[in-house]
């Protein structure tokens, strides 16, 4: 026996276990790929929106500048000629400022930069320095980075030169777009209010944000990442740890359009979409689950069922209880194989012992325990059997005159005979040394004593080799269900025996049918 202990886990868990595992990491890679192509396509599309979006704003934005550029450059080329004359000019700048929304406020500056005339006239600009002397410095067209006017507001300023025919620099033409009050600009921008989180902004050449759904920012300098890329490309994205970007230059003012959303609300949408996969996987989940159960079970049911009744490879039904088991694989079929093989050699070997134990080793006989045996059988099954006892006459003699050995040669060829006398179906039995029993079952009184009778009459003429001729006597009795117990039939053919003997050996006595009495037959 192995003293190994017993190993406490089952096939059919093992293979759950391992099916599981595997299920598991295969469908928690599958969620992390479709997690990470989802997150790179949202994060993907979102920059594209986002500079697209910023691209259509930032040619919308150019087209408004440039549009205001060129009522500036028209009305420059307007008063050129009459310069010096205020009142041409005011009324030119007037029509200029009330044509529609697109400047705050206009002036006509000299070439040292001082304002000439201004409208509105509330501004009280007149005969004030410019706030930023660049455009007369540059002498050209030009779209100012945002600075606070002399008024005070934040503005920027879009301004043309007033040359004069002979190409003389005169001063310039210029209108201001207040960056927190409604003008052409802010409503443009405003059109563009985003959802979903994401939102627009613009800022000049310096960072300057012009433009924010947030009034607080307008003014400020933005200095992230974002910005400085924006300001250094014409169009593009990029995405930071917390935003999506896309970006647009203006090329009339050298401004940056950013549109952005939050990193977050991807996430969100994201989280909400592997939530919606996930949910979509559990009826897969549990299908596949049962399958996995099912699958072990088909797998290891077999072996189980084989390993049990390999346990009981001594019962007698085993053989065909494993020959039942339906096996689905070679190494199942093997084991079967070699396990009937055991099973039938070990019935082989029982049968071999159980005969040995039940059978007389020097006759071959049946002995008294197979005796005990088959007319248990009977008594359970009600079957009524005869019994003839047999005796050897004077056997004491036989082997005082030829010895012992011939003596048992004797009792071979007795045995011999017997079985010869008796049916198939008949039980001879050796119960003591030169003591014989036949069981007839089913027999009658009458047939059981024709038969005890023929037994004497052929061993009465047989020569055995040995010793010569011998005699038996036998008394011969019966059972039947509901009648007498066993014991008392026992007793009675002894009896019947011992009347043979005392009649004078070679008879056989058999019991008088319903009466104790008994009919001697020689
Ligand atoms: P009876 O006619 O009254 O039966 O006389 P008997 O001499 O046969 O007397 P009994 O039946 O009592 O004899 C038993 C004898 O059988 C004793 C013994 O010598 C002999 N015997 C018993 N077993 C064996 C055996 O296995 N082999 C041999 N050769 N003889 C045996
Ligand atoms: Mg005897
Ligand atoms: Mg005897």
């Amino acid at each position: 026996m192995s003293t190994r202990k017993q190993p406490r886990l089952k096939l059919r868990t093992l293979i759950l276990l391992f099916a599981l595992l595997s299920a598991c990491v295969t469908l928690v890679n599958s969620l992390w790929v479709i997690y990470t192509v989802q997150r790179d396509a949202v994060i993907s599309d979102v920059l594209e929106d986002n500079t697209s979006y910023a691209y259509r704003i930032s040619v919308s934005v150019d087209q408004l500048l440039s549009a205001d550029l060129s009522r500036l450059d028209y009305s420059a080329d307007r008063i050129a000629g009459r310069f010096a004359e205020q009142g041409l000019v005011k009324e030119e700048i007037s029509r200029l400022l009330g044509q529609d929304k697109s400047f705050n406020s206009v002036l006509v500056a000299d070439a040292k930069g001082n304002v000439l005339v201004s409208v509105p006239a509330s501004l009280r600009l007149d005969g004030k320095p410019l706030r930023d002397m660049e455009p007369i410095l540059r002498r050209s067209v030009m779209i100012s980075n945002a600075f606070r006017s002399i008024a005070g507001n934040l503005v920027v300023f879009l301004s043309c030169p007033v040359t004069a025919a002979d190409g003389s620099y005169l001063g310039l033409v210029g209108g201001s777009v207040r960056l927190d009050e409604g003008n052409a600009l802010h409503e443009l921008i405003d059109q563009h209010v985003r959802h979903d989180g994401a939102f627009v902004y613009i800022v000049d050449r310096t960072g300057r944000i012009l433009f924010h759904p947030d009034p607080t920012h307008v003014g400020t300098i933005a200095d992230d990442a974002v910005t400085r890329t924006a300001l250094r490309s014409t169009q593009g994205s990029l995405q930071t740890e917390e935003m999506l970007a896309g970006f647009a230059s203006v090329p009339a003012a050298g401004w940056a359009v950013i549109s952005q959303q939050p990193l977050s609300t991807t996430n969100g949408e994201l989280q909400a979409l592997m939530w919606k996969v996930c949910l979509g996987l559990i009826p897969l989940g549990i299908l596949a689950g049962i399958l996995i159960m099912g699958a072990g079970t088909y797998l290891s049911s077999p072996l189980a069922r084989l390993a049990t009744f390999a346990q009981q490879l001594d019962s007698r039904e085993s053989y065909e209880q494993i020959r039942a088991i339906p096996v689905r694989f070679i190494e199942e079929w093997r084991i079967r194989r070699a396990l009937l093989q055991s099973a039938s050699l070990l019935q082989e070997k029982i049968s071999h012992l159980n005969q040995q134990a039940q059978s007389d080793a020097l006759t071959g006989l049946s002995n008294r325990r197979a005796m005990v045996d088959a007319i248990a059988g009977w008594q359970r099954a009600g079957v009524a059997f005869a019994v003839i006892s047999v005796d050897i006459d004077h056997f004491k003699r036989v082997n005082d005159t030829w010895g012992h050995s011939a003596g048992d040669e004797a009792l071979r060829v007795l045995a011999g005979l017997m079985r010869r006398c008796a049916r198939k179906s008949d039980l001879a039995c050796r119960v003591g040394g030169e003591e014989f029993m036949l069981l007839l079952p089913a027999a009658s009184l009458a047939e059981a004593a024709e038969v005890a009778e023929r037994l004497r009459h052929t061993v009465e003429i047989t020569d055995i080799e040995t010793v010569g001729r011998i005699t038996i006597s036998a008394g011969v009795a019966r059972w039947q269900p509901n009648g007498e117990s066993t014991a008392t039939v026992f007793e009675a053919v002894d009896r019947l025996l011992y009347q043979a003997k005392e009649s004078g050996r070679n008879a056989v006595v058999v019991q008088a049918p319903d009466s104790p009495m008994s009919s001697f037959l020689q």
